[in-house]
């Protein structure tokens, strides 16, 4: 297999990468270890594009890129569906924050003010003004705020669109091809994969999320990533309106189909995939409170995924050997869907010579040895 461009790992952003590369004109190759959807951490998570949720506890150039990328949202995802077929659930009804007693509604008072601080549109509601846009609520909600900018879609259908993308415009997705090895040879990288055909490249982009320290060779950049385990539950119904639905401790993310998302735990426990009993009963217990229909709904799935976070909760992406022919696109935490595509046309630009102006902000040499 010989390519322009080997992009390692098929999770949103990979795919994302190699769709801006291969629209480009490079001949893409991305080889994924399991099949699409399968371990990546889009498949578990709940798809909310809210740039500014969380802005106290996120550093504020992440909440930047974040809010750059949100920009891009709408072109991209019709781009996206045009091209793929495949509608992706991009849902702009808005979110809407409740509050569920007087500490909530304390809480509220600095959510907006962080959304007004980005230039983002808020409305305080009472109790029977957040009821009137989601008759669901319960009773014990007692006042809300409306983020109309806070959007959502739904990552397992843009992982199946950015595939269908990157294959119409000539790429190739390679499934069940873990890669072991990545070695340079005369200009030009090898790319071993355990029980497959060796790959050859001029450029390599490690996108393997938590797993992109193990992928990439001795003697480059290493940026420091970890798993974050989050678990998200699958309901089988739909609420009676479409917006998201969040309490400061919970978020409830209705699909327009009968689905709905309820997330998400977030535990330092490394590769432990299974899912605990108590943080899926926080889960229940914290929703039904806002939304007493949750009782009724079938439970689907109980979904965990692997965030890959730095501890400096801002991603990684730019080269990480000398000659900028290997690159990382990693370390996007809680906001790897939003990211997307600003980090690939970020890469693209990078790889193509340009620049992009918010590269310095995401440079992985920041963890060069001083
Ligand atoms: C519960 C939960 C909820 C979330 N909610 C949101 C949200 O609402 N909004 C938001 O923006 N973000 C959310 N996120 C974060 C977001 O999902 C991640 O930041 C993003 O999906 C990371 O994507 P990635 O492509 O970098 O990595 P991953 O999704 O981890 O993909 C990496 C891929 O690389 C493959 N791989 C690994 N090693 C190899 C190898 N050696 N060879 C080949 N392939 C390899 C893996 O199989 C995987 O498919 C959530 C995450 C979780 C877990």
């Amino acid at each position: 297999m010989t390519a322009d461009a080997v992009v390692v790992g098929a999770g949103v952003v990979g795919l994302a990468v190699a769709e801006e590369l291969a629209r480009a004109g490079h001949r893409v190759v991305v080889l994924e270890r399991d099949r699409v959807g399968e371990t990546c951490a889009a498949a578990a998570a709940a798809g909310m594009l809210a740039p500014a949720a969380e802005a106290d506890a996120t550093p504020q150039v992440t909440t930047q890129l974040a809010l750059e990328s949100h920009r891009m949202y709408p072109d991209w995802v019709a781009r996206l569906e045009d091209v793929s077929g495949t509608p992706v659930g991009f849902d702009r009804s808005g979110t809407l924050v409740v509050a569920l007693d007087a500490d909530d509604l304390r809480e509220l008072v600095h959510l907006e003010r962080a959304q007004q601080r980005f230039g983002l549109r808020t409305q305080r509601l009472s109790a029977s003004e957040a009821r009137a846009l989601q008759p669901s609520l319960g009773p014990s909600v007692v006042g809300g705020l409306l983020l109309a900018d806070d959007w959502q879609v739904d990552p397992r259908r843009l992982l199946e669109a950015l595939r269908r993308c990157v294959e119409r415009s000539g790429g190739r997705v390679v499934e069940g091809a873990p890669v072991e090895a990545l070695r340079r040879q005369n200009g030009t990288w090898r790319v071993q994969v355990r029980g497959g055909e060796e790959a050859a490249a001029r450029l390599v982009v490690v996108a393997a999320g938590a797993w992109s320290p193990s992928v990439l060779p001795p003697g480059v950049l290493r940026p420091p990533v970890r798993p974050v385990r989050g678990v998200v539950l699958r309901l089988g119904a739909g609420l009676e309106a479409g917006c998201v639905v969040r309490t400061p401790r919970v978020y409830v993310v209705p699909r327009s189909w009968g689905e709905t998302v309820v997330g998400a735990t977030v535990e330092e426990r490394g590769w432990a995939r299974e899912a605990l009993a108590g943080g899926v009963y926080e889960l229940l217990r914290e929703s039904r409170r806002a939304l007493p229909c949750v009782d009724e709904m079938p439970l689907r799935e109980v979904a965990v995924g692997f965030r890959p976070a730095i501890r400096d909760n801002v991603p990684a992406v730019g080269p990480v050997d000398g000659e900028g022919t290997l690159f990382v696109a990693t370390g996007h935490y809680r906001k790897g869907v939003e990211l997307a595509p600003l980090t690939a046309v970020m890469v693209r630009q990078l790889v193509e010579g340009a620049g992009h102006p918010l590269a310095g902000c995401v440079d992985p040499r920041r963890f060069a040895e001083a």
